[in-house]
C-alpha cells in the first residue's frame, strides 16, 4: 500500500461539505456492509448500476466502453429491463438481517443509456416501484425522454466542454457539428420542464437536479469556469469536475492518461476562480479526494470488498446469446474483463439472489490482484471504509 498524499487544492465550499460528492457518505452503510462475510448471506447492494445498451452516438477521447463498445456492441431488451425493474426491490427479501430491495439505481454505461428505446421506461417503473433514479447522459437525447427523466433524483450530462470547438475535439465529432449547443439547449428543457412540473428533478433542493459533469482532460482544463458560468446561467444545480482516467485496458500502454503540472496548476487556478460562482442556487464540486495529487491512482486498500457493495448489469457477452439475456458485472471500472463478471448470458434475474455471496462471488474478490489489474478505482472509498472501519476499527466507530 502507499502512502496518502494529502490534497490540499479545494475541492468545494466548506459550507456545502454535506454533498453529494462526498465520501463519507459511505459510512452511513457500515451496518450493512459489516454483514458481508464469507459462507454468510450478503445484503443487497444499496445502489447498482444498469448499462441499457454498448452503442454510443459519440466517441469520446477518454471512453470507458471502448473495449465493451468493440467488442460486444447489444444492448439490454424491453423484457429484461422490466423483469430488473420488478425484480431490484425484491432483491435479498426473506432475510430478517436487512431490508429487501436496491434503494437507488444509477442507469448509465456501457454506452448511451438513452440509445436504448426502452430506457424511459425502464426509469418510469423503477421509479413507480420506489427506487430512486440517477442518469448519466451525454445529453444529446434528452429530448425525447423529458418527462422520464424529471422524475430522477438527479441527472448528469457529460459535457466536459465549454465550447463547441471543444466539445467535437474531445467527443469526436467533425468541427462543423453544433451537438455542444443540442446538449446545452435539452439541459435547459429538461430543467425548465422538471420546475414546471414541480418534478423531483426540479425539486428546491441542492443535491437535486440536473449536473453538468465535467471529466478533465488535458485540452479542456482552461474551460472550466466558462462551463460554470454556462451550467448556471442554465439552471444547473452544479458543475462536477473529475479527472478522466486509464481504462483497465489501456494500462501500461502509450495511451494511459496523464496529467502534467503544468494542467494540474491550471486546474488550481481554474478551480479557485470557479468557486466564487458558487452560492445558494449553483454548486462548484472538484472532486479530487479519490486521487493522488497528480490525479492518479490512490488506490489504498488491499482487497476489494466492493464488489459485494454494489453490481453493474450488462447488455449480453456474447453476441448469440438470447436477446433477454444480461451479463451481472461487479466493477463499473472493469466493464469488459469476464474475470470481474459474476456471470454472464443470464435470463433468469432470480439467478442473481443465487449468486450474489455465493463462492464464485468470493472467488472473484481472491482472484482481484488490486495493485496489479485496477485502474484508479472508483470504489476506493468504499473499500478503504470497508478495511479501515469495519475490518480495522480504526475510528472505533461504536464511540460516538
Ligand atoms: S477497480 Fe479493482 S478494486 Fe476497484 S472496484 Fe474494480 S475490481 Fe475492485
Amino acid at each position: 500500500m502507499g502512502k496518502m498524499k494529502q490534497n490540499r487544492v479545494k475541492e468545494w465550499n466548506a459550507s456545502k461539505r454535506w454533498n453529494p460528492f462526498n465520501s463519507y457518505k459511505l459510512l452511513a452503510h457500515v451496518q450493512r456492509w459489516k454483514q458481508i462475510r464469507r459462507g454468510k448471506p450478503i445484503p443487497p447492494p444499496v445502489l447498482i448500476t444498469v448499462d441499457p445498451t454498448n452503442i454510443c452516438n459519440l466517441n469520446c477521447v477518454w471512453c470507458n466502453a471502448e473495449f465493451i463498445r468493440k467488442h460486444r456492441k447489444n444492448s439490454l431488451s424491453e423484457k429484461m429491463l422490466s423483469d430488473l425493474a420488478d425484480f431490484l426491490p425484491r432483491w435479498g427479501e426473506g432475510n430478517p438481517n436487512w431490508k429487501p430491495g436496491v434503494e437507488a439505481i444509477c442507469v448509465a454505461g456501457g454506452g448511451e443509456p438513452l440509445l436504448n428505446s426502452a430506457t424511459g421506461f425502464f426509469i418510469d417503473k423503477v421509479v413507480q416501484n420506489g427506487i430512486e433514479v440517477g442518469v448519466v447522459t451525454n445529453g444529446t437525447l434528452i429530448d425525447n425522454y423529458v418527462d422520464s427523466l424529471s422524475h430522477c433524483t438527479w441527472v448528469g450530462v457529460s459535457v466536459d466542454a465549454g465550447s463547441s470547438q471543444t466539445f467535437n475535439q474531445l467527443k469526436g465529432l467533425s468541427p462543423e457539428k453544433n451537438s455542444f449547443e443540442n446538449v446545452v439547449d435539452n439541459m435547459a428543457l429538461l430543467i425548465d420542464y422538471a420546475k414546471r412540473h414541480n418534478t423531483i428533478l426540479g425539486a428546491k433542493h441542492p443535491s437535486y437536479g440536473v449536473s453538468y459533469k465535467y471529466l478533465l482532460y488535458k485540452d479542456n482544463v482552461g474551460e472550466m469556469y466558462e462551463s460554470a458560468k454556462l451550467a448556471k446561467e442554465i439552471g444547473c444545480k452544479h458543475i462536477h469536475f473529475r479527472p478522466a482516467g486509464t481504462t483497465w485496458d489501456k494500462m501500461g500502454t502509450e495511451e494511459e492518461i496523464t496529467f502534467s503540472k503544468e494542467d494540474v496548476s491550471l486546474y488550481e487556478e481554474q478551480i479557485n476562480k470557479t468557486l466564487e460562482l458558487d452560492d445558494e442556487t449553483f454548486s462548484v464540486y472538484g472532486v479530487t479526494h479519490k486521487f493522488s495529487s497528480q490525479f492518479e491512482r490512490a488506490n489504498y486498500f488491499d482487497k476489494c470488498y466492493a464488489i459485494f457493495m454494489t453490481a453493474v448489469i450488462e447488455p449480453p457477452a456474447d453476441r448469440n446469446a438470447s436477446e433477454d439475456a444480461f451479463v451481472m458485472g461487479l466493477c463499473c471500472d472493469r466493464r469488459g474483463d469476464e474475470k470481474l463478471e459474476l456471470a454472464g448470458n443470464i435470463v433468469d434475474v432470480n439467478e442473481i439472489q443465487k449468486l450474489w455471496g455465493s463462492k464464485a462471488h468470493w472467488k472473484i474478490l481472491d482472484g482481484i490482484d488490486v495493485a496489479v489489474e485496477c485502474p484508479r478505482c472508483t470504489y476506493q472509498p468504499h473499500n478503504e471504509i470497508y478495511e479501515q472501519v469495519i475490518l480495522n476499527d480504526s475510528m472505533t466507530y461504536k464511540f460516538i
